[in-house]
């Protein structure tokens, strides 16, 4: 699967000139055929990429878009085993403590509302942000958008859900909360017995995965919508 990118920049689009002298507000066309450098706003031609490939600002270089593997249906594919990896990150025990024969296990909810408890609410609620909320509804609002989009449809509120998506895509740091639990558990470990749980390695999983959903950008979802027609 290929991911439309740009070639060769044109002109920036404009409003007529009467608006642009009365200063009216004016609705100008959509352009699915075009793309907008994020860098310097130099519009170029849409081309579909080729696998493997990059498209690159032909003004100031920036990366404009790759040639994806992972299609619409591989997406949806990745989403729903990362939906069901959290469910399990949040089920199963993240760590097990074994001090002196007394054993001690906790999941995430269970280690955040410990961390609360323990009188550091900050911490646990970046702990639950990070590592719960926004990587959920990272997953949920991926499901919803691709489930319609796989099936022909362009889903009901399909534009303020990519913002969302745009928003919690910048705040999900699920591998932080991995490589910080990583790390406490390597320094219990010269105090006693720590085990990494079911948990840890199926946030593992789930770190792997949204990676590769996020690289895999957010083109293919425009790019599908304005193929069905719309954007509701
Ligand atoms: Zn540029």
């Amino acid at each position: 699967m290929t991911d439309p990118v740009p070639s060769a920049h044109a002109h920036a689009p404009y409003a007529p000139a009467a608006a642009r002298a009365t200063g009216t507000a004016v609705a100008l066309a959509a352009r699915p055929d075009l793309v907008v450098c994020h860098e310097c706003d130099a519009v170029h031609e849409r081309i579909t990429l080729a696998r493997g490939t990059v498209a690159r600002c032909r003004r100031c270089n920036a990366l404009l878009g790759r040639g994806h593997v992972l299609g619409t249906e591989k997406l949806l594919a990745f989403a729903i085993a990362s939906l069901l990896l959290i469910i399990v990150g949040n089920s199963a025990p993240i760590v097990t403590l074994d001090f002196q024969g007394v054993v001690s296990q906790a999941t995430l909810p269970e280690a955040i509302e410990a961390t609360w408890a323990a009188g550091q609410p900050l911490v646990a609620v970046l702990t639950a942000a990070t590592a719960l909320v926004f990587p959920l509804v990272f997953t949920i609002l991926r499901l919803y958008l691709l489930g319609s989009l796989v099936r022909g449809i362009v889903p009901r509120g399909f534009v303020p859900a990519m913002h969302m998506l745009h928003f919690v895509t910048r705040w999900g740091m699920v591998e932080v909360f991995l490589l910080g639990t990583l790390v406490a558990v390597v320094r219990c470990a010269s105090l006693t017995s720590a085990t990494p749980g079911i948990g840890l390695f199926a946030y593992g999983a789930v770190t792997l995965l949204i990676t590769a959903i996020t690289a895999a950008g957010t083109h293919t979802l425009w790019k599908r919508s304005s193929e069905i027609g719309g954007t509701a």
